[in-house]
């Protein structure tokens, strides 16, 4: 018998292999995961373990940019709001709110015009709550939408979320189409096509494919959205959707590991590193349809945001600190250039029954 003590430094497992060691174990005893599994929980394991936002951190979203794009979120809902009767009992919620940066500006903004709703956060990362609960103070959290209060209109935001939801594959092998799923080598963890047939989940005019061709989906994305959408149209109101993704259905493989702000393959270090796949926002739309909805866009991020008046905000807070005023350009650029976030980001929102159109969707 070895006592802990009688253990090297270098024997034991350091804390982060802890997920590399359930998945080899797991793929060991009962054969490969799905490329769906190995994403849920590498995502799960990263969320968990430190803060991933900021410069120190693996990757930036829009809110962390600058100030002005959570206020125009504020503004868009406030608007939205306000054009609707001002309802006195109304929710506002947001899935993956990070480190609350959003959650905080969109609702500092939306005061200016008396838009004070109840304020729920969807977060499954109990470290990311701890740094929500610093900034919004007064929010309950919840696991899913489920909890969230069924009457009052419902104003819900999700910035960067569904992307990290995980995705499926199906491979077209030699022998038809196949789940991608994830097998150790011996050496690093890869995706191969699996054994068990999928033809029957592919659409008949893709059947006959080249070998090697993948189609992605996001089950977990979907039945969300979906969710949200029969939400909508019991209690009104109206969601934004926030993502890097694509308007028009196509085919490979969108799925990408983040670290210290460079790509890294996807199969190495799982939990190390920030996974996401582009959101398929034509499946959006279709689910707007099937949920009985409005949708308005995807429009791109950088028109969005112009129409509802970012530089004009960002001239005014430059007027106020001209010591910053290079910063805020520079910020400006980054959320609305086509050549940064302007347009690969795209927005698109669900309108329930009575609301108005939203602002920024053309129209
Ligand atoms: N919206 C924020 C953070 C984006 S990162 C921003 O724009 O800065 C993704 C966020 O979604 C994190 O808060 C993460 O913990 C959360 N998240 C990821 N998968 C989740 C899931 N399945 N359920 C709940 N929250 C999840």
């Amino acid at each position: 018998m070895t006592s802990p003590d009688d253990i090297g430094p270098d024997e034991r497992e350091p804390e982060d292999a802890g997920l590399e060691a359930i998945f080899r174990r797991l793929i060991g005893a009962t054969g490969p995961i799905s490329v769906a599994h190995y994403m849920a929980e590498a995502n799960a394991h990263y969320y968990n373990r430190a803060d991933p936002l900021g410069a120190a951190g693996d990757f930036i979203t829009a809110p962390e940019i600058s100030q002005m794009f959570g206020e125009m979120v504020g503004l868009w809902l406030a608007d939205q709001w306000q054009r609707a009767g001002k309802p006195a009992l109304c929710h506002y919620v947001e899935f993956g709110p990070g480190r609350g940066t959003l959650a905080s500006d969109a609702l500092r903004a939306g005061e200016q015009f008396g838009f004070r709703p109840k304020v729920h956060l969807i977060e499954g990362s109990s470290r990311l709550r701890q740094m929500q609960k610093m900034l919004i103070p007064q929010a309950t959290w919840h696991d899913g939408l489920d909890s969230v209060p069924r009457e009052g209109p419902l104003l819900i935001v999700a910035n960067e979320f569904l992307d990290a939801l995980p995705v499926r594959q199906v491979v077209r092998a030699e022998q038809g189409w196949r789940e991608r799923v994830v097998v150790h080598n011996g050496e690093r963890f890869m995706a191969v096509a699996g054994a068990r047939p999928m033809d029957t989940a592919v659409p008949a005019a893709m059947a006959e494919s080249e070998v090697g061709t993948i189609l992605e989906s996001c089950p977990a994305a979907s039945g969300m959205a979906f969710e949200i959408a029969t939400r909508l149209k019991a209690q009104s109101g109206a969601a934004l959707f926030i993502d890097y993704g694509y308007s028009a259905p196509q085919t490979g493989s969108t799925l990408q590991a983040v670290r210290a702000h460079q790509k890294v393959d996807p199969f190495v270090d799982p939990g190390l590193a920030d996974l996401t796949a582009l959101v398929d926002f034509a499946q959006l739309k279709q689910i707007a349809l099937a949920g009985d909805v409005d949708c308005l866009g995807p429009v791109g991020q950088g028109d969005w945001l112009m129409a509802l008046g970012i530089a004009e905000r960002a001239a005014t807070l430059a007027r106020t600190q001209p010591s910053q005023a290079q910063a805020l350009m520079t910020a400006l650029d980054r959320l609305v250039s086509p050549d940064q976030m302007g347009t690969l980001f795209k927005v698109l929102a669900y309108r329930g029954p009575g609301w108005p159109q939203g602002e920024g969707f053309g129209g």
